[in-house]
């Protein structure tokens, strides 16, 4: 099965071909148009901009991917579109645009949750079994889910507050370092001392998956606070070793956590089991280590798929297309665009950036 992808949830316009064949599944083309210098002089993404953009840049996405993948619609077996969750605007933007192509060339149509899109990707870019564990951990994303089936996720917890990525961009903001935070963040640290400054391990003494990162922010904004009225400023040192100490704090939460969830989702005695990370912080080197390591200790594999793969794109769209038409659930209905769609109804999973 070959199937375009349409992404235009937030701020990033995309097209994508991806082929699913014997052999497992491939990315024929996979365009991404961001739109950073349309949003830049106001601070933050501006709906009404954000849809008129992917209104324009829609077209020339699609007909690029296409080209890149050497195919014609004539060799297509079907269109995925985002319709949910995210601003509206551009979602609709890109509905219609799939409806209008998928009528002209009398193609089937599938509506795609971008969340499940996300949470599919280590199948596309693994092969991973069902069942998964998916930790997803961005600048808006903080959360554990077992993928089950292509529409089955069952939420174990997440973030109650910021999102890890946030924590960083917020640190790198403290300390007076430029964003995005992570990288930064993470290249100070590797001067520092980690056990410099005891920063808390929040919710830990708590049970379940539920984290929390902001009282982490607040601890770093005393000490600093307090270096400066004892020093008049940060020495260079003691800045890394708040970022060591920092980051450090963010593993070893990141990294218990994982193994309670990692608890939850082996009691199905999964028969490949596998951890996926994914999400822009997921790049860091120290976190990823310890995720890895708590996998090795619990005989589980260990997968992080390519952060271009991870950040928003219309590839991981396309495939979870592929998968929804391949279980023959698409309805008409998952083609409503909406702000708003849980990937597990019973929880929240909205947090942060608005998901
Ligand atoms: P989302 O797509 O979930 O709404 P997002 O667009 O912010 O959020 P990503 O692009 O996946 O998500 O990730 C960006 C975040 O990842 C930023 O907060 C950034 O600071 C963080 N990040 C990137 N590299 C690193 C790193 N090496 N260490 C820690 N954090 C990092
Ligand atoms: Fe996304």
């Amino acid at each position: 099965l070959t199937f375009l992808g349409i992404e235009s949830s937030c701020d990033d316009t995309a097209a994508a071909v991806v082929r699913h064949g014997p052999a497992g599944a491939e990315v024929l083309a996979s365009v991404v148009a961001g739109q950073v210098a349309l949003h830049a002089p106001f601070g933050g993404v501006v709906p009404e901009i954000a849809a008129r953009a992917h209104a324009e840049k829609l077209d020339g996405c699609v007909e690029e991917a296409l080209a890149q993948s050497g195919l014609g619609l004539g060799d297509l077996d079907g269109i995925a579109v985002t319709a949910g969750p995210g601003l509206i605007g551009g979602v609709m933007s890109g509905v219609m645009c799939a409806r209008g192509i998928a009528a002209g060339a009398g193609l089937p149509l599938v509506g795609v949750n971008h969340l499940a899109g996300h949470a599919l990707t280590p199948r596309l870019t693994d092969g991973l079994a069902f069942p998964y564990l998916m930790l997803l951990v961005s600048g808006g994303h903080c959360q554990f889910l077992i993928a089950r089936g292509p529409e089955s996720f069952q939420r174990l917890g997440g973030t109650i507050d910021d999102a890890p990525g946030e924590a960083f961009d917020k640190t790198a903001k403290l300390l007076g370092l430029p964003q995005p935070g992570g990288p930064v963040v993470e290249a100070e640290a590797k001067n520092g001392n980690p056990k410099a400054f005891p920063f808390p391990r929040p919710l830990l003494d708590r049970p379940g998956c539920d984290m929390s990162f902001s009282g982490l922010k607040t601890a770093l904004l005393r000490a600093r606070d307090a270096e400066v009225a004892a020093h008049g400023g940060l020495y260079r040192q003691t800045r890394a070793d708040m970022c060591a100490s920092f980051q450090q704090a963010v593993a070893d939460v990141l990294a218990e956590k994982t193994r309670r969830a990692l608890k939850t989702y082996l009691e199905d005695a999964p028969a490949e089991p596998a951890l996926a990370v994914a999400g822009g912080v997921a790049a860091n080197q120290t976190i990823r280590a310890k995720l890895e390591s708590v996998c090795a200790e619990m005989g589980v594999r260990f997968t992080a798929p390519p952060l271009k793969l991870c950040t928003d794109n219309a590839a991981m769209i396309a495939y979870a297309g592929i998968e929804r038409f391949r279980a023959g659930t698409a309805t008409a209905a998952d083609l409503v665009p909406r702000p708003r769609w849980p990937l597990d109804a019973t929880a929240p999973t909205m947090l942060g950036s608005g998901k």
